[in-house]
């Protein structure tokens, strides 16, 4: 199944691609054109540092701007999500609700499945300590008039 490759930088949907002919490094040749009357979207010689959106000419993948190098060359963004190449989409969908409840192992495996690609995210930045919501310190009772 192809997916449509975003440009992380802009947003525009820039072509397709099929999952499993991804390879690293990416390039130009690994992505087609959205549709029947669209360009491809890159030079198909186009190595990943070029691989630049035709709307914004910035690089259009492997961003990541908490890295030290603000690279990623590994990831791009569909409309489903961040895909890893290698891996698949970095928050993958629910794992399916196993009905058959005398197969609690491979329920199990299912939840721990989802919990580990959770775990495999950065991690969110710490949820403030919560604070107790301001009371007001009089009912506002403004009774002049
Ligand atoms: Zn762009």
């Amino acid at each position: 199944m192809s997916m449509v490759l975003v440009c992380e930088m802009c947003g525009t949907q820039l072509g397709t691609f099929e999952p499993e002919s991804l390879a690293m490094p990416l390039a130009g040749a690994m992505f087609g054109p959205l549709g029947p009357g669209f360009a491809p979207p890159f030079d198909p010689a186009a190595t990943w540092e070029f691989l630049l959106c035709p709307m914004c000419h910035r690089r259009a993948m492997s961003w990541d701007m908490s890295a030290p190098d603000l690279l990623r060359p590994d990831r791009l963004l569909t409309t489903d999500g961040y895909w890893i190449v290698g891996r698949g989409l970095e928050t993958p969908p629910p794992a399916p609700y196993v009905h058959n409840s005398e197969d609690l192992a491979r329920e199990w495996e299912a939840v721990e499945a989802a919990r580990a690609a959770v775990r495999q995210e950065p991690p969110a930045a710490q949820a403030q300590p919560a604070t107790p919501a301001p009371v007001p310190a009089k009912a506002k009772r403004k009774g002049r008039r």
